[in-house]
This record gives structure tokens, sequence and C-alpha cells, in this order.
């Protein structure tokens, strides 16, 4: 078996299960092996219920004083029953599970478990798996994987996936020996068996240190080359300033901010410099970073050269493309832009390339496929990514072989710590954005459990009335995924909406598994204001500019990264209006609330980000991860943060003992670097 054998040659994977595994991105076997557990489970001993209500999911030993009682409503049949562990009552439900009605008899006991729900000083749970003793013993005393899935995928298929995958697995050791006994590692090979069937805490534990020890190190030995053949890049495009830029600022409704002047000044000193601009340029949401991409691409046309705007989402870019289109018709401006995503038709694709290739269109909008399509550029001098934390050393190459040394800007909202910001941009120039406009009315926030939501849902209707527009977010597309199904989900709670709220009120829907078509159509109807609710999952986190959206309201808050929320908060107050968002906490531990409330008392992403981390502390491995930072697979940059200090002056010393990696000591993890050139730069995006 080769690892870049398509996973359809596994045993047991025929093309429709093969087909739900490219729907989560594993196409072959290695795809599989990196594929790690989200989370793991253990069988711990029963314990009593009143122990159990303030913790996740646990098991419970109980007795059934009575049968259970089995009704239909519409078409859900619902059994319901009480268990007893002679000292509390729980209340079981179950939902479309018929089958259980000969097993769940008065006097039999059973292994119930789930998670325990605490309502006015009773105990209820729903849906508990349920266990023997005998088959309870065989899971207890190890730990089990626990994979992201999708619709029709059990976790069962994708373990027997793994294991296949794991028989024979063995991986050429690349790391320097000294390394190795320096950071207590273990081998590769090892990490990756135990990463996906550890014994125990302890082996999950080394197995995970291997792995993210690699994940660090090889992008930090990445980054440094990166940067060293960015400096060395003299700009093919080089640039004089042109008074469009003064023009456009002095029509702008607004002033600049000091901090905008100041980034705005950093740009355009790179694009006149003569040498490549590599620039990162953070800012947290709303501290008005398109309007320096505007004046990036302004500067860049009207010294004759194309520039190109890339979104990562299509929703973002042909957001950016309608903006720029209305400014440039506005402020007669030199753009001649086009919007080139993956939706754009076949025929007008070719068009759109013609437009290009002959520098009719001087300004290219569109996703990040822009630059992997096969467009040839006239003469492309500047390319922006919006939204996006790094630049890869693919999409440099791809760049360069469309022609010329490109400038380079990259715009992201993550709020990162300047020290770790160092490390981890450390092949770009750093600006940041650190002030918002002086008209904003901070977004005001509350907390809440799921009582509160009728009262939301007024408030929504008020606020529609008024001429403004809501957000739901949802953390799932559809009631699928096996252990979510607690979770609400887009497609159920926009039909749940539509009837709880007025008929005139018009709610839609929209996920990232729609078509581009139909996304575009529903995000242009919100923005039109034709649509005034409008239930997403986080397709929506990035970018999205509606001024008039003046209410957020979050389910399950507690399933989302502080960093990830704000991020998704950062939609609303853009406009004059006071805005609000609502978290809805739909758990009743005590952690859960903390952590939001962080959320209630500042506007501040650095701030929240820092406090997030605080409360996290570095043990807590299984927690949220800060979506929108950077996406390693393993590694979190906040919680391993310490270990990324370190591993950024091992990097260091290597370079300066062995700055090509020519030692014999090297050779492995140079052969590794070229066989997998890229890899660790580039990142999944969203
Ligand atoms: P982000 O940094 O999150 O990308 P945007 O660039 O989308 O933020 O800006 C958010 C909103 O603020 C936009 O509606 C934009 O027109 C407006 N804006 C940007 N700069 C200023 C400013 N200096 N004063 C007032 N409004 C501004
Ligand atoms: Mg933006």
């Amino acid at each position: 078996m080769k690892y870049s054998d398509d996973i359809i040659r596994l045993k047991g994977i025929g093309e429709k299960t093969a087909k739900l595994f490219y729907r989560i991105g594993i196409h072959t076997t290695s795809d599989l092996l990196l594929y790690y557990p989200r989370d793991y489970q253990t069988f711990d001993p029963p314990i009593k219920i009143a122990e159990g209500a303030k913790m996740e999911t646990v098991t419970l030993a109980l007795s059934l004083p009575a049968s259970f009682k089995w009704k239909k409503v519409r078409n859900l049949s619902i059994g319901t029953g009480i268990g007893s562990d002679g000292e509390n009552k729980i209340a079981l439900t179950f939902f479309n599970a018929p089958y259980l009605k000969s097993k769940l008899t008065a006097g039999s006991a059973y292994l119930f478990r789930g998670k325990i729900k605490t309502e006015n000083g009773t105990y209820r749970m729903d849906q508990p798996k349920i266990y023997t003793w005998a088959e309870y013993q065989e899971k207890m005393g190890q730990l089990w994987p626990c994979y992201s899935l999708t619709a029709g995928l059990t976790n069962r298929t994708v373990a027997k996936a793994v294991e296949q995958a794991l028989n024979g697995y063995e991986e050429e050791e690349y790391l320097p020996a000294d390394i190795l006994k320096e950071y207590e590692l273990i081998s590769r090979t090892r990490a990756v068996y135990q990463i996906h069937f550890p014994k125990d805490l302890g082996s999950l534990l080394t197995a995970r240190k291997r792995l993210v020890f690699d994940e660090f190190f090889l992008f930090l030995l990445s980054i440094r080359r990166m940067k060293e053949y960015n400096e060395s890049l003299d700009a093919d495009y080089p640039m004089i300033e042109t008074a469009w830029t003064k023009r456009f600022l002095e029509g702008l409704p607004y002033r600049l901010t000091n901090a905008q002047l100041k980034v705005w000044d950093e740009i355009e000193r790179d694009l006149v410099s003569g040498k490549c601009m590599n620039r990162l340029v953070q800012g947290d949401v709303g501290s008005g970073k398109t309007v320096l991409a505007f004046l990036a691409l302004l500067l860049t046309v009207s010294n004759g050269y194309q520039g190109a705007l890339m979104a990562p989402t299509e929703i973002l870019a042909s957001q950016h493309f309608e903006q720029i289109s209305d400014m440039t018709r506005k402020y007669d401006l030199p753009f001649k832009p086009v919007l080139l995503t993956g939706s754009v038709s076949a025929a007008r694709k070719k068009e759109i390339y013609r437009q290009i290739e002959e520098g009719e269109a001087n300004l290219i909008i569109g996703t990040h496929a822009l630059i992997q399509e096969k467009v040839n550029y006239q003469n492309l001098a500047l390319v922006i990514t919006d939204e996006q934390h790094r630049f890869g050393v693919r999409q440099r190459e791809i760049l360069s072989e469309k022609g010329g040394k490109t400038h380079v800007l990259v715009m992201s909202a993550t709020p990162i710590p300047r020290t770790l910001a160092i490390i981890l941009y450390g092949d770009l120039h750093l600006s940041v954005v650190d002030e918002l406009p002086a008209n904003r009315l901070p977004v005001k926030n509350c907390v809440v459990g799921t009582s509160y939501r009728n009262k939301a849902y007024e408030f929504i209707t008020k606020e529609v009335r008024k001429g403004n527009q809501a957000y739901v977010i949802c953390p799932m597309v559809e009631a699928s995924d096996e252990g979510m199904e607690e979770l609400e989900n887009v497609t159920d709670y926009g039909e749940k909406l539509k009837s709880t709220l007025p008929p005139d009120i018009h709610v839609e829907i929209l996920h990232g598994k729609m078509k581009p078509a139909d996304k575009k159509r529903i995000m242009e109807a919100f923005a039109a204001g034709d649509v005034h609710v409008l239930v997403s999952t986080t397709v929506i986190e990035v970018g999205i500019n509606v001024p008039k959206a003046t209410v957020m309201m979050i389910e399950n808050a507690e399933r989302f990264g502080l960093a990830q929320l704000h991020q998704l908060r950062g939609r609303i107050g853009r406009g004059a209006e006071q805005s609000y968002c609502i978290f809805i906490n739909c758990s009743d531990k005590e952690k859960s609330m903390d952590r939001l409330k962080i959320l209630n008392r500042s506007n501040d992403g650095f701030y929240i980000a820092e406090e997030d981390l605080k409360l996290r502390g570095p043990g807590d491995l299984f927690g949220i991860r800060q979506s929108g930072a950077m996406e390693f697979r393993l590694a979190d940059i906040y919680q391993d943060s310490e270990i990324l200090k370190k591993i950024s002056m091992t990097v260091d010393r290597l370079l300066l003992e062995d700055e090509n990696l020519e030692t014999e000591r090297c050779a492995p993890l140079k052969r590794y670097l070229n066989e997998n050139a890229g890899n660790f730069i580039d990142f999944r995006t969203i």
C-alpha cells in the first residue's frame, strides 16, 4: 500500500463511502493518517447522578422501576421513563428508538451514557447510549478516538479505515538525534499510531508532543526559507506615488484614523521602494482594513499595472467586487474590475481570461482559486489576500510562474499577541491597525440561557420593524453528525424561525454546503435588505459588511472559541445604529458561562484572546480550538505558545550551525523538507 493511494483501495471502502471521506477532505491514505481524532472517549466507571450533574458525558448505572411509555408526536416516536441509582431519579428520553421497547421494561437495569441536564432541581438525560455491564467492561480502561464526521459516515467506519492504514505504517526519522533527545520526543511513526489509538492519557500526551513539535518545527523552518527568499527579491513592478490616492481619500465620506494613515504610509513606502512588498496588516474586526486594500490597489492600477484581491469565500469576494464597482463609478477611478470565482460560467470565464490577458481588466477580484486558474496576467504587480493568515509557498510559486515578482499584502483580523506574531509571521513585515473609527457605538452584549430565546425573537422582530436586520448563527448545517445531535443546526432552526416569527419577516438560511449560486443569491438579498433574518453557520464569519444588520444571536455559543465569537460579532456594529449581540449559552456548566462573560466585558480582540488563554490554561488539550487563528492540525498557538517560542530558538540555532542543512545530521531533514515542500505553510483555508 502506498500512502498516496486513494482511500477507495482500502478494504471495506466502496465508492459511496469514499465519497463521504472526500467530503471531509480525505482523499489518500496519508490524508487519513493525518486526520487526527477531535476528541477521545473514556469509559469511566459509572457514577451517581448527583455527582455527574456538573460534568460532560457520564455513565450511570440505573434500574428502571417501571416500563417506558411510548407515544407518537407527528412522525416522531418518543419513549420516556425514569431511572434510579438508589439515591436519585433521572428522566430518560429516547427519540425514534421503538426497538428499545422490549428492552426498557420494569425491573431491568442497564448502564446509560450521556449528558445530564438539570432543570429546576430535576435531572434529565436525552437519547443516552445503553450498555450491559459486559459490553461496558470491554470498553473501559482505554481511550477511544472520536473523529469529526459528516452525514452518513460513522465514527466506526473512520476508525476501522485508520486502523487499516496504520497496518505496517513506517516513516523514516528525519529529526536530528540530538533534537529528539533534547525534547524527549518519540518517533513520528509511533506518535501517529498513538494519536489515533492511545493506550492511556500518558501515551496520548507523548504522541501529541511529538506531532506538535513537528508542526511548529517544520513550519518555522519553511518560514525562514521564505523570509530569505522574499528579502532577496527586487520588485519587477516599481511604482511611484500618484495623485489618485490623495484624491480618493479626499472624496471619502470619513477621514482615516491615525492608525489607518500610519499603515497606509507603510504600505505606500513598500510599494515605491523598489523591493517586493511582503506585509501583513493585522487589525481587529471593524478597524477598516478594506479601504487600505483599495488604496494599495489604486496605487498599483494608476501605475499602469494589474492588481488582484483574493478573499476566502465567494460571498466576501462578491461583496468586495460590488463595493469597488460602486466606488469606481462614484469617484471615476481608473479601476476596470472583474469578478472571478468558481460559480462564474465557463463562457464568461473565457471572456474574463481574455480581458485579463489583454489588460482590459486591471483589477481581478475572486477567491484564492484566482491565482490557480489558468490565467495569464499582463502585468500582475500586487496580490492582496483578505482575511487570510498566510500566503503559502505554493501560492507564491504559482505567482512567480505567472510572470514577475509580485508585491504581496496579507490582511488578517486575528488578534495574535505581538510576541507570537513575530515568530509566526517571521517572513512578513507587520503592520497593526490598532484603533477603531471614532464614530462607532460599541456593540451591547448579553450572555443568556435558552429560556431567553422567545425574548430574543421578540427583540429581533422589533429591530426588523425599525428597518434593521439580524443574523442567527448555529454551529451545524443539519442534524446529522454523530455525537452532535444536541447542537442547533441551520436547516431545522431556519424552519423553526420561519414559523415562529411573524409571516412578513423574511427568514433565509445560509451555509457552506449550499451551491455557490444559491449562497450568492441569498447573501445579495440580505445585503439589499430583502432578507430580514439570516440563519447561518460561521460562513459569514469573515469580512462581510452589512451595516443594517444590528442584531446577532449565536446559538450554542459555548461551542465556539472566543476569538471566533469575537470575529462573528464583528459582523454587527458596522453602521451608525446601536447593535446587539446575544450569546445563547446552551450548557449548564459553570465554566462555559465564565468564558462567555469575557465577551460581555470587552469588545477588544487582543484582550479577549489573552483572557481566553488564561482561563483555559496550557493543560486544557481538548478545549475549544481558536478557529480562525492559524490552523495547525494539532498545535494551538495559544495553548502551545511556550513550546513554540522554544522551538523558534532551536530553529535559529540549527540554521546558524548549518544554514543550508548540508551536514549529514540534517540530510534526512533536508530530504523530508524537499519532498514535502510547501506543506507546512500552506494552511487549510476556511
Ligand atoms: P475590517 O477591518 O473588519 O475589514 P472594514 O474595512 O470592513 O473593516 O470596515 C468596516 C466599516 O467601517 C466599513 O463600513 C467602512 O466603510 C467603515 N470605515 C472604515 N474606515 C473608517 C473610518 N476611518 N471612519 C469611519 N468609518 C470607517
Ligand atoms: Mg475585512
